[in-house]
């Protein structure tokens, strides 16, 4: 039932603090619509990025469990595809119902697995949650062409489902990035096979809780979990077409390479750096509160954080104003009040962002802000880091060519629009871009000779909206891209077109022998 007392029970009871847990929990999968205990002797460790408190023990899920999901998506492909496509609908309306009424649950889960903020959190269920919405207009989207080709023959294209397709998720939007693939993969008919992140699949859980309750059938959504071993077993399965990977360089590549190798379908979004260009004739409070907010907001680990500042000619006397703005947040546990930004995933990131800041000041750029060594006066043993900023930086230092990935936002000077241009198109990435300025032309010339994917103009973080794709670019994406998540591109991907053309004379045609040349 869908409003029965279980789920309110599980909906309120939800931990929203940092306290040690008294008996942690075991992360299950989910297999035919139950959550099962894995039989795995292998278990990776979940701890709280603010306080290192155990929160969970994930299983790497063994061979005979990975073997099994793959088996309940083959069982339930068939009667899944042929489901009405008004009755799939359906079920993606009570999903977006049923996230909307979970909205604090999952974030809560989020904060508490993977550090960010409460209120960063709901946005992160809420970009995910638009991409259910959207996926509700299914009806109009999946359409496909119908053409009279000759007398009496017309073509027509539908869009099938692939059958069993896979998602490999990274920690940095435990809700947001399952998102975009669990109602687009679903809708279309196929059957999903989800490997959230190893480092906080607690959300993506609270989905699988909330797709079955919705009325997604047995099998059509399962849940592995694991690192490396996971991630070759979807490779290599025969029966798995399509592999939907949003990560780091490293892993995505090797995905794209061995997944692309193996015949499958791979889409898969790699690492960033994401350039604002600020131009003096900015709005420069405006500007500069936008700047900080998209550095260090969900410290700096969102793929469309914005890492890398282009100061144009006398904007180079703003760096003191976001300096000053970003010594104003206030870096704290998640669940705490006024947390402006949490901890960082872990203690191995914390020293790999602690290294690349050392690295700078060791190539010769200046720090006029370290957030090194900082430590919340509650939360002593967390993953903290302040903001902190780098100035004076050169192209060819690591700190620029390596993507830091944590609350840390690296500032050059450039003397004119065009060097600004040069610089950030010569960076490997593309992913996001943005520019500050109040010149229409300017921005114009900006948006038309930059090659990032994704152009903010007077606005940080340009992710598009779901009726539109993410559209990352160069080296922020695998292979030639063109795969994008999400929007028309995303349904590409999830279906495969098959035509029909059709003869259908109604006058009695009278040959009296086959013709064997092509149809002209
Ligand atoms: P990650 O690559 O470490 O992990 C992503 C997924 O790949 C996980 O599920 C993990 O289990 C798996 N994985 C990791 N190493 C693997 C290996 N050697 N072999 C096989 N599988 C492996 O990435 P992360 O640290 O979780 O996420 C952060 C990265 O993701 C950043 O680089 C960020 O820019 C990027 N990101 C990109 C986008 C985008 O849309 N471009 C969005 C979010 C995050």
């Amino acid at each position: 039932a869908l409003h029965g007392s279980a789920r309110y029970a599980s909906a309120v009871s939800y931990i929203t603090n940092h306290d040690k847990i008294v008996s942690p929990v075991d992360t299950k999968y989910f297999i035919d619509n139950q959550f099962v205990d894995s039989k795995t002797t292998e278990w990776i460790d979940l701890h709280d990025p603010a306080t290192n408190n155990l929160v969970t023990r994930v299983p790497q899920s063994t061979d005979g469990e990975l073997n099994a999901v793959v088996d309940s998506a083959a069982k339930a492909f068939p009667g899944w595809k042929a489901t009405s496509l008004l009755a799939r609908q359906q079920v993606m309306f009570r999903f977006v119902a049923l996230i909307r009424e979970n909205w604090d649950r999952l974030a809560a889960s989020i904060t508490l697995e993977q550090g960010k903020t409460f209120a960063d959190a709901k946005g992160d269920v809420l970009r995910g949650l638009q991409v259910a919405e959207t996926a509700c207009g299914i009806t109009t989207q999946l359409t496909g062409e119908v053409l009279e080709v000759a007398k009496d023959m017309e073509t027509r294209s539908y869009r099938e489902p692939l059958g069993i397709v896979s998602a490999i998720c990274p920690f940095n939007f435990p809700a947001m990035i399952p998102l975009w693939c669990i109602p687009l993969a679903t809708v279309t008919g196929n059957c999903l096979i989800l490997k959230p992140s190893e480092r906080d699949p607690g959300a993506a859980m609270i989905l699988a809780e909330l797709a079955k309750e919705a009325g997604l059938p047995e099998g059509v959504l399962n849940i592995v979990h694991g690192a490396a071993k996971t991630v070759n077993f979807i490779i290599d399965e025969p029966r798995i077409k399509a592999i939907s990977f949003v990560g780091s360089d490293k892993a995505g590549k090797y995905i794209y390479t061995r997944g692309s190798e193996q015949g499958k379908r791979v889409q898969a979004n790699l690492g960033a750096k994401n350039h604002a260009c600020v131009m003096p004739d900015a709005n420069r409070n405006a500007t500069v509160n936008a700047l900080v907010g998209a550095a260090f907001g969900a410290a700096g680990q969102r793929c469309m954080a914005l890492s890398a500042l282009v100061l144009v000619g006398e904007a180079q006397e703003w760096l003191s104003d976001v300096v000053e703005q970003a010594k104003k947040l206030k870096v704290n546990a998640g669940f705490e009040e006024g947390a402006d930004l949490g901890p960082v995933i872990s203690k191995h990131s914390k020293e790999r962002i602690e290294s690349l800041i050392q690295s700078a000041v060791d190539d010769g750029a200046t720090l006029p802000l370290d957030g090194r060594g900082y430590k919340p006066e509650k939360y002593p043993n967390g993953n903290f880091i302040a903001p902190t900023i780098i100035s004076s930086v050169k192209p060819h230092m690591k700190c620029y060519t390596e993507e830091i990935f944590g609350p840390v936002l690296v500032c050059m000077n450039v003397d004119t629009l065009e060097d600004a241009i040069d610089l950030i198109n010569a960076n490997k990435y593309g992913n996001g871009v943005a520019i500050f300025t109040n010149s229409g032309a300017t921005a114009a010339k900006f948006q038309r000779d930059i090659e990032a994917g994704q152009v903010g103009i007077n606005t940080p973080i340009p992710v598009p909206l779901p009726m539109f794709s993410f559209t990352g670019n160069k080296g922020s994406i695998a292979g030639q891209g063109g795969n994008y998540f999400y929007g028309k591109s995303g349904l590409n991907f999830y279906t495969q077109l098959k035509t029909v053309t059709a003869l259908w004379r109604s006058s009695d045609a009278i040959s009296t022998k086959a013709s064997t040349a092509m149809p002209t």
